[in-house]
């Protein structure tokens, strides 16, 4: 355990988890940080809060309002205000995590796998959204999308959104910075028997602090690299605009070499029309280098 970590737990005035959620497992209090999260203006006076929850018992609506305040509501002396902690409980009441576990039949995505070039399904469980080949079994991704990520959009919506999700999590994840709690993320490439894709050699992303993880083919961190992107749109084609699964280099290990193992190095290559654009990575998932032939 590392030393912060360790220095939070044994924190006095810190409340313990089950402690936490213990405190807002209660509709009055729930209540309570919505009103605070939806007021159109911040600090809430206390009667105001009160009325906005509908309650009329001012002795018991202060009982529940007293038990939020320090840690999830902030008193000021004008009135209330939501503290982060309260903020991340409606948030994630809003996301729908702790309520709802929706099921969706599959939805047809509508582009061939990388693999047999069957059509691919989005298929959706527990709360993660997979691209995967109902044909041959391929994997094409599979990663958390909260429920909340489902309402008002239609398939097409819902494929977009998991797209830009999953592009936006890696990119966090490659800089370093764990998506669920911002601590630090360590990066390694390996083989990898079970993970999210069908391909084995994986870059795989591991927070050290909340042990959060995240895997990927190698070349999906090339996604926002400026020479794959002028690449791409001197070929005509918009990265921005195109699901990252329907990128061979993005989902397989096909196009990835190992070109060396101290210091380790990777080639991913990247063809579009006549053209190939050799990226050679470092394990960090940095680019070392980038050649043009064809
Ligand atoms: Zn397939
Ligand atoms: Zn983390």
């Amino acid at each position: 355990m590392s030393e912060r970590l360790q220095s939070i737990q044994e924190c006095g005035d810190c409340v313990e988890p089950a402690d936490a959620f213990g405190l807002v497992a209660n509709e009055t209090r729930l209540s309570i940080l919505e009103a605070l999260w939806t007021a159109e203006a911040s600090p809430v006076r206390f009667t105001d809060l009160r009325q906005a929850v509908g309650m009329r018992d001012s002795a018991q609506f202060n009982y529940h309002l007293d038990k939020l305040t320090d840690q999830f509501v902030r008193k000021l002396d004008d009135g209330y205000e939501l503290r982060h902690a309260g903020e991340k409980v409606v948030q994630a009441v809003l996301a729908g995590s702790f309520t709802e576990h929706p099921t969706l039949a599959p939805i047809d995505v509508g582009d061939p796998c990388v693999q047999c070039g069957a059509e691919l399904e989005a298929v959706y469980d527990d709360e993660r959204l997979s691209i995967q080949c109902p044909d041959c079994g391929y994997g094409h991704g599979e990663y958390a999308f909260p429920p909340g990520g489902l309402t008002d959009r239609d398939d097409d919506e819902i494929l977009a959104a998991f797209d830009q999700r999953v592009r936006h999590l890696h990119c966090l994840a490659k800089d370093g910075v764990c998506p669920e709690c911002s601590g630090r993320m360590v990066t390694t490439v390996e083989r990898a028997d079970e993970c999210c894709l069908g391909s084995s050699l994986t870059a795989t992303h591991r927070c050290s602090q909340c042990n959060h993880q995240l895997c990927s083919a190698v070349g999906l961190a090339l996604l926002d690299d400026s020479e794959v992107v002028g690449f791409h749109r001197e070929h005509g084609v918009s990265l921005s605009e195109r699901p990252y699964w329907t990128l061979s280099w993005c989902v397989s290990d096909d196009a990835i070499e190992l070109a060396s193992e101290e210091p380790q190095r990777f080639e991913v290559a990247i063809d579009c029309e006549d053209e190939t654009l050799t990226v050679t990575l470092d394990g960090e998932l940095s680019v070392v280098e980038t050649a043009r032939s064809g």
